[in-house]
């Protein structure tokens, strides 16, 4: 069900309309991806300025009147956190809501996905950069035993969908296995997408060089089958490009946020697990709600002033690699 455009009364001063809110529930992980976070962690938000359940859910109960429709869960590692599918269930039963998307590297979805989608999560995202057991372990520097086939596999009994794999593509790391992560689609109804690596957080041995342009990516995927566009309804509002291999189940995405920019169509702000909003994923445009939300203040004034602020685009393209905060700080 579409909600009535008049619906979203929470705009940004571009005319931008806010429905989407990507939920970070902790800044911690269980893997240490080399494009992501260090071998030795971060220094971890302390647990008393970590939002509990209840005062995300309140966040969401206030925002849904005011045009609010879909969420999703990321983090850090969202599974890791304790009662996961409790925070499901809570936001489940706030009216408006009507899409609940988790993001996850996928190690724990063999036991969780049922609860899960029980609780009332609609679908999932899989972030999965190799295909092979050993690379898996040398890209994430954890060995959790990650399997994308079983992984995906039990999202989809359980019945989330759409499934999304999210595959970072880097050069000399995974790039030659391009075309085995496409060649899934064609008998798995899963939505594969290759996402060029972004130059947050401290890379370390990462660099300019191992990024692989998305027209590189859609020439690899090609030399295994001609790609027809595939614009179908469920691939989501977000600024991934679809495609599909002949006769295949699933289909084929690219996401460039390297050469190119999608922010004019940008309809999200992220709320960070220490109850920030955040209204870019890049740049500093922050409010903290966590001390209003704790007092039993009224957020609707602070989320204007957040909109007021969201930037007309990113600087990304202009920075240097490293200098900007990790995704899994501010909930990517
Ligand atoms: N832990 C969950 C996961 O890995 O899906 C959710 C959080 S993670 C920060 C969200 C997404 O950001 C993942 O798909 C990950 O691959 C992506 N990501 C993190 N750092 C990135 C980078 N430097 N460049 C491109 N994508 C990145
Ligand atoms: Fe963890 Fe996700 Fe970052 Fe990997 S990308 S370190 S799984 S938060």
């Amino acid at each position: 069900m579409t909600a009535p455009e008049n619906r979203v009364t929470l705009r940004d001063q571009f005319g931008r309309g806010i429905e989407y809110l990507r939920i970070s529930v902790t800044d911690r992980c269980n893997f240490r991806c080399q494009y992501c976070m260090p071998l030795e962690g971060l220094p971890w938000l302390p647990k008393a300025e970590i939002l509990r359940y209840e005062e995300i859910t309140e966040v969401v109960r206030q925002l849904a009147p005011l045009g609010l429709r879909r969420i999703r869960l990321t983090g850090g590692e969202p599974t890791i956190r304790p009662q996961l599918v409790e925070l499901v269930r809570m936001l489940r039963a706030v009216p408006g809501v009507e899409d609940i998307a988790l993001s996850t590297n996928g190690v724990k979805l063999p036991e969780m996905a049922g609860p899960l989608a029980e609780a009332g999560l609609d679908r999932v995202n899989i972030s999965a950069d190799s295909l092979r057991a050993d690379r898996v372990v040398a890209i994430a520097r954890r060995d959790l035993g990650f399997d994308l086939v079983r992984a995906a596999g039990a999202a989809q009994a359980a019945g989330l969908h759409p499934i999304k794999v999210n595959v970072v593509v880097m050069r000399g790391v995974n790039d030659d296995e391009i075309a085995d992560f496409a060649a899934l689609t064609r008998d798995h109804p899963w939505h594969v997408r290759f996402i060029e690596l972004m130059p947050v957080g401290d890379l370390r041995e990462l660099t300019w060089e191992h990024v692989v342009p998305t027209a590189e990516v859609l020439e690899r995927v090609s030399a295994i089958g001609a790609l027809a566009d595939d614009a179908g309804p469920s691939r989501g509002n977000g600024p991934a490009r679809y495609y599909r291999l002949p006769d295949a189940a699933g289909t084929i995405g690219v996401i460039t946020p390297m050469t190119h920019t999608y922010c004019a169509s940008c309809n999200r702000v992220r709320l960070t697990a220490d109850g920030r909003l955040r209204t870019c994923l890049f740049g500093d445009h922050e409010v903290l709600l966590r001390d209003a939300l704790r007092r039993g203040d009224p957020l609707e004034p602070l989320f204007r002033k957040a909109l007021e602020e969201k930037p007309k685009e990113h600087q990304l393209l202009q920075m240097q690699v490293g200098g900007l905060r990790a995704l899994s700080e501010v909930g990517g």
